[in-house]
Order: C-alpha cells, then sequence, then structure tokens
C-alpha cells in the first residue's frame, strides 16, 4: 500500500469529549464521558456490553447528540453541527455497500454528492481501492467480494472525503478469525501512514491492546482509565480495569496497612488500598494477580491442586484449586508444565513485588 498527496491529511484533528451525557428512557448510556483523542492517534474505545462505546462514536459522527456537555474536533465546538457536515469517515460492522455499486462507485459515492467531476473522482476511488489492496477489483459488486474485502471497500470509501476523523464501529467483528488478524494489521498500518485521528469501538480487549495507541476503558457510560495498552495491563487504575483487561485471578488476602498477607507471603500493596483497609486486626481483601505473575511448583505436601491444563504454544495456562477452593490461573513456560497433569499436588506463590488489591467480592 503506498499513500499519496490524495489521502494524507494536512494536519491531524484532535477530539474532545466534555461531560457528555446521554440518556435513553431510563438507561443512561453516557454519564458525563470526558475523553480527549489526541492527533493522529488510535484511540480504542474498549468495555464490556452496553458501556456506551457506540453512543460515544455515533455522537462524533453526528448521529447522536448529547443532552448535555460538549464534543470538539481541533478545538471548535460541533455538538450541534448535523452529521454530513462533521467531515467524520465512518465504518461500521456490517458493511453497508450499497449492493447495485460497484466497488469503484461505491467509493466514489460521496465525491459524487459532492459534485466532484466524474474523472477526478473515479481517480481518486481507484486509487483509494489500490491503498487498501482492492486495485484489481473495483468493478466488482459487493456479492462478488469476501467480507474483508467489502470492509476494505467500505474502509476506502470512509477515506474518500479525506475526513478529519475516522470512526470504526466493530469493524472486525463479522469477520472470521483470520481476516480479522489480517485486516487488524492493515488498518493499523494504513491509519499510520495516512496520521489521521480514529476512534475505534471494540469489545475484543486483545484488538484493542494490539492496534491502539491508546485504550480508553468505558464502564456505565464514564471514562475508567484512558491509557497506553502496557500501561493499562500493568498499571491498571481501578480493579474493573485490571480484571477487563487480560487475564485476573482473585485470591484472598488480609491487609493490614499497606502490607497484604496472601499465600503465606507478606507483599507490598501497590498504589492505593482500598477504603477502610487501616484497621490494625486486617481487613478482608482480594490479591488480583496476572497469570504470568503465579509461580507453580509440584510439591507432594502442596495444599493445592492442579485442576486444568491449556497447551497455548510456549506457555501453558495451568488452573490451580487452592485448599480454600479458591482457582488461580498460572502461565508456566511449556516445559515446567509438563510435570503437572490434572491433580497433581502444587505450591503456589507470589513473587515478592509490590500487588494490586480489591474489596473482597465474596
Ligand atoms: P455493545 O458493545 O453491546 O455494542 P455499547 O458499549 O456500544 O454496547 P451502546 O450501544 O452505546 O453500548 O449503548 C449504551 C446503552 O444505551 C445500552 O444500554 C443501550 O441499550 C442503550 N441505547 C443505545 N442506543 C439506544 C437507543 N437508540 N434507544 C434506547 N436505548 C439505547
Amino acid at each position: 500500500m503506498t499513500v499519496t498527496t490524495l489521502t494524507t491529511l494536512e494536519k491531524a484533528a484532535t477530539v474532545e469529549f466534555r461531560g457528555v451525557r446521554r440518556e435513553f428512557g431510563p438507561t443512561v448510556a453516557l454519564d458525563g464521558l470526558d475523553l480527549n483523542v489526541r492527533p493522529g492517534e488510535l484511540l480504542a474505545l474498549l468495555g464490556p456490553s452496553g458501556c456506551g462505546k457506540t453512543t460515544a462514536l455515533r455522537m462524533l459522527a453526528g448521529f447522536e447528540h448529547p443532552d448535555s456537555g460538549e464534543v470538539l474536533v481541533d478545538g471548535e465546538d460541533v455538538t450541534r453541527v448535523p452529521a454530513h457536515r462533521r467531515d467524520a469517515g465512518m465504518v461500521f460492522q456490517s458493511y453497508s455497500l450499497f449492493p447495485h455499486l460497484s466497488a469503484v462507485d461505491n467509493v466514489a459515492f460521496g465525491l459524487r454528492m459532492r459534485k466532484v467531476r466524474t474523472a477526478e473522482r473515479r481517480s481518486r476511488a481507484v486509487e483509494l481501492l489500490d491503498l487498501v489492496g482492492l486495485g484489481d477489483k473495483g468493478e466488482r459488486f459487493p456479492h462478488q467480494l469476501s467480507g474483508g474485502q467489502q470492509q476494505r471497500v467500505a474502509l476506502a470509501r470512509a477515506l474518500a472525503l479525506r475526513p478529519r476523523v475516522l470512526l470504526l464501529d466493530e469493524p472486525l467483528s463479522a469477520l472470521d478469525a483470520k481476516v480479522r488478524l489480517t485486516l487488524r494489521e492493515e488498518i493499523r498500518r494504513l491509519q499510520q501512514e495516512l496520521g489521521i485521528t480514529t476512534l475505534f469501538v471494540t469489545h475484543d480487549q486483545e484488538e484493542a491492546l494490539s492496534m491502539a495507541d491508546r485504550v480508553a476503558v468505558l464502564r456505565a457510560g464514564r471514562l475508567e482509565q484512558c491509557a497506553a495498552p502496557a500501561e493499562l495491563y500493568g498499571r491498571p487504575a481501578t480493579a474493573f480495569v485490571a480484571e477487563f483487561v487480560g487475564t485476573m485471578s482473585r485470591i484472598p488476602g488480609r491487609l493490614t496497612k499497606d502490607v497484604v498477607e496472601v499465600l503465606g507471603q507478606r507483599l507490598p500493596v501497590d498504589g492505593e488500598a482500598p477504603s477502610g483497609a487501616s484497621a490494625a486486626s486486617g481487613t478482608e481483601v482480594d490479591v488480583l494477580v496476572r497469570p504470568e505473575a503465579v509461580r507453580v511448583r509440584a510439591d507432594g505436601g502442596g495444599s493445592a491442586r492442579v485442576v486444568a491444563t491449556a497447551f497455548l504454544g510456549a506457555v501453558t495456562r495451568v488452573t490451580v484449586r487452592l485448599a480454600d477452593a479458591t482457582e488461580v490461573k498460572a502461565d508456566l513456560p511449556t516445559h515446567e508444565a509438563a510435570a503437572l497433569s490434572a491433580g497433581a499436588a502444587v505450591t503456589v506463590t507470589l513473587p515478592e513485588r509490590p500487588v494490586l488489591v480489591a474489596e473482597r467480592t465474596n
């Protein structure tokens, strides 16, 4: 794929949501969303179903309007600007191409609406199709293209009007796993080459972490944390983020001031301890641990038991049940895990590092 002056932007846009609220009857879809998108970045909106991701995206596109709050593009308040004057290119989950138009005509459609001359709109459409790797398929109709190819046409169409922002609403979720992976990389490469500010809605955390410059985790219409993937994974701001992003196990512990007693070890607490955890006698808490931080070794006298192992390639995920029935997941190098079959007696420990703690859930 090559990028030419027809599609590159002079200057990438910023986007800002300021206290955006939107209710649908009794449902609060957005509950005072504050979010900044930096020029040229790909920001993924991630969160459980119903947390307001699509509503936020549609608000930026101009398909939804806030009850209160503002949406700004490049510092300009666009809250009341209608969708067709927003300068946003959008790609939906369902490719939503015009079935009776060829790929070229689909891409050129918006240009026709803008009264761009026939020759120019055709050459621009052909160039965009080239950009998404479909230079030789311009005359095909949507039903003659695979799902992945249709989505590339939709992407080319969204870029045709040189939008200031690109909005992608679960663009890969209708595709099969392999195509999804390829298109993930291609969208990211294209987005970086074009330098276009992009909002990407997904509920797939792996997709968000692998593609985005930053990931905004939403919960019940509010921003829980917005950070680069490594920070979100390594230093989650809340227990919700910790458990939503990546795999986490909860192990019961007892917290006194800023030290937690867990698995017979005494470990310092990472970040803020939950409120009310200062009692001298200690507070019941859960310690949150990633599978790669859990150590498991075969120990005939150990009180924990392996309940399952799952081969994942270089690592094997071992599920262990502690004496109190808590289940903990550990990722071990596959050669180490070979000795740990279901039923094996083991001992579980954590590295001597600060740990995240959360209020006990049960
Ligand atoms: P999903 O991952 O399931 O697509 P989402 O995070 O994108 O979810 P939204 O589609 O933004 O969530 O919806 C947020 C909440 O607002 C949901 O409870 C949804 O049912 C509700 N909602 C969204 N649009 C409307 C609407 N037009 N009318 C009524 N309720 C709506």
